[in-house]
């Protein structure tokens, strides 16, 4: 069984790449009959917000993830706590303490100023920046020193003593990018700050080996720190979990490959699908694929099987950047609402409504049979359509149903003048029977083409283009005009057939 955890900086933001490792982190542990935790690691107070936890909760929950165990918004669930950082103060000191006790921490008293002069100093010497080595100067420092220094009140850190050698390479697997052979640590680390916080260095060993926790999913930025890692817990004579470095999420920007930006990007947030009302079965879905190449394959060759029956695997991950893309979503997106029978759809639809769109909640209500049919018009087929993709768009093709929505948007054909298609729309009045079946209805319509010279293409139609006033279709475009106020919509006969007779008259009539 594989214990997983999601470990979120408490700072307001939860984006995409949270997302994404968070569905590794969850695999594994389902996978396993595992566990998947919520470690909250809130040691910097000046990015703290308030709320932030439960919006981490509430956004994965609402994608589909569900934690075992670790912070939650009924307190702390599991036997492994506190899985607040800030509540862990005790548990580092004493480890920091062993540390010191086995000659492997020591204090540092350099003061900024003295730590800006090393570092000057190993610029203009040209080597390796940090505290570490010869540069290290209350490395060695004696018990008598020390004493001196807090009699004076002054304040410190707590450093790791490293042992290692940047000359020497060691070898560490990881389950993305296979076996990595890295220079050995040599920097004495911070580990706990002035005010006896830990750094995430220390602070994510010892939460991870005390909660034992197996598998370390974390972005690739993390990378170049884990020579610092692996040397703790060896010093620790703790067995390091299985690291699994991820990818950045790239996007092509401009024909240029870049990482998403929270700055540039609204589309790295969470926030920006659940507000549009992306169903999350797309989100999953599309991440899915960029997390595994072979998922695609599974799904043609699965097209109803669960999500969750994928055979997810690390091995399958790309470790050279996963490229996200926003119309790819949609596409996706346009395959998972096809296959959402009309009735879940009204009920996502609503339940975003009463969060992000609360002035449509009441129509949306009052007319739940028609917006039910509307939304089924087009889907009870083999090739069923595929054009809803989230819900802000998904009101946008109904909300002509709505008299205090309906507006012309489209204009009528090039080739059809307002005085034709008048005559048209009295035509279609005159014979229009709303009992008339889907048959009846198109024949109507067709012989009004017919009566006024459309559908046929006159014999020397070719050496006089201009003689052809167009067909069926054009006539048919002017009825749904005036019905729905776009010039494209599904099957027309069945959206009259919801909106009712007396709507029906109305708008051609307002049009005559
Ligand atoms: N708090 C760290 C972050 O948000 C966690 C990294 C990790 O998963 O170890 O980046």
């Amino acid at each position: 069984a594989k214990v997983t955890r999601l470990a979120p900086s408490p700072t307001g933001f939860i984006h995409l790449g949270n997302l994404y490792g968070a569905f590794v982190d969850e695999r594994l542990a389902r996978q396993s009959n595992g566990i998947f935790m919520l470690r909250i690691e809130d040691t910097d107070d000046k990015r703290k917000v308030e709320g932030a936890v439960e919006l981490i909760i509430s956004s994965l929950e609402y994608f589909g993830l569900k934690f075992d165990e670790g912070a939650s918004v009924d307190g702390e669930i599991g036997n492994y706590g506190p899985y607040y950082q800030s509540k862990r103060a005790e548990i580092y000191q004493t480890v920091a303490k062993y540390l010191v006790e086995i000659g492997r921490a020591y204090p540092c008293f350099c003061s900024e100023e003295e730590l800006e002069q090393i570092r000057n100093e190993q610029i203009s010497q040209n080597v390796t920046t940090g505290y570490y080595g010869k540069w290290a100067k209350c490395r060695d420092m004696s018990l008598e020193d020390i004493q001196k220094h807090l009699d004076n009140n002054e304040s410190f850190v707590l450093r790791f003593k490293s042992l290692g050698n940047p000359e020497v390479n060691f070898e560490i697997d990881d389950a993305i990018r296979g076996r990595l052979s890295m220079p050995e640590n040599n920097q004495d680390i911070v580990i706990l700050k002035a005010n006896g916080i830990p750094t995430y260095h220390f602070a994510h060993v010892v939460d991870d080996h005390l909660m034992r926790v197996t598998h370390v999913v974390r972005g690739e930025e993390w990378l170049s720190t884990l020579p610092i890692h692996y040397e703790l817990f060896k010093t620790l004579g703790w067995e390091h979990p299985v690291y699994c470095h991820t990818a950045h999420l790239m996007k092509i920007d401009e024909g240029v490959k870049r990482k998403l930006s929270k700055r540039k990007d609204p589309e790295l947030g969470l926030e920006y699908y659940m507000k549009l009302g992306y169903h999350p079965a797309t989100v999953r879905e599309y991440l899915m694929t960029i997390l595994n190449s072979n998922f695609e394959e599974w799904r043609i060759a699965n097209p109803d099987a669960s999500i969750f029956d994928f055979p997810f695997s690390l091995e399958k991950m790309s470790n050279s950047g996963a490229l996200f893309d926003l119309n790819k979503l949609n596409d996706i997106s346009k395959n998972v609402m096809a296959k959402i029978p009309a009735e879940e759809i009204y009920d996502f639809l609503l339940n975003w409504a009463k969060q992000y769109k609360q002035e449509i909640v009441t129509l949306l209500t009052e007319h739940k049979d028609a917006v039910t049919k509307l939304l089924a018009v087009g889907r009870n087929s083999d090739k069923p359509r595929k054009d809803l993709i989230y819900c802000e768009q998904i009101f946008e093709f109904i909300s002509y149903f709505f008299d205090e929505y309906f507006k012309i948007e489209d204009p009528y054909p090039e080739n059809i003048t307002e005085e034709e298609a008048k005559n048209i729309l009295k035509a279609y009045l005159e014979t229009y029977n709303h009992n008339d079946d889907q048959t009846q209805w198109f024949d109507k319509v067709r012989d009004i083409a017919v009566a006024n010279g459309y559908a046929a293409k006159p014999k020397d139609y070719k050496k006089n283009p201009e003689m052809y006033k167009g067909h069926v279709g054009d006539v048919s475009t002017v009825i749904r005009i005036a019905l729905v106020g776009r010039s494209t919509s599904p099957d027309l006969w069945e959206i009259q057939q919801i909106m009712g007779e007396t709507k029906v008259r109305e708008r051609i009539q307002r049009l005559i």
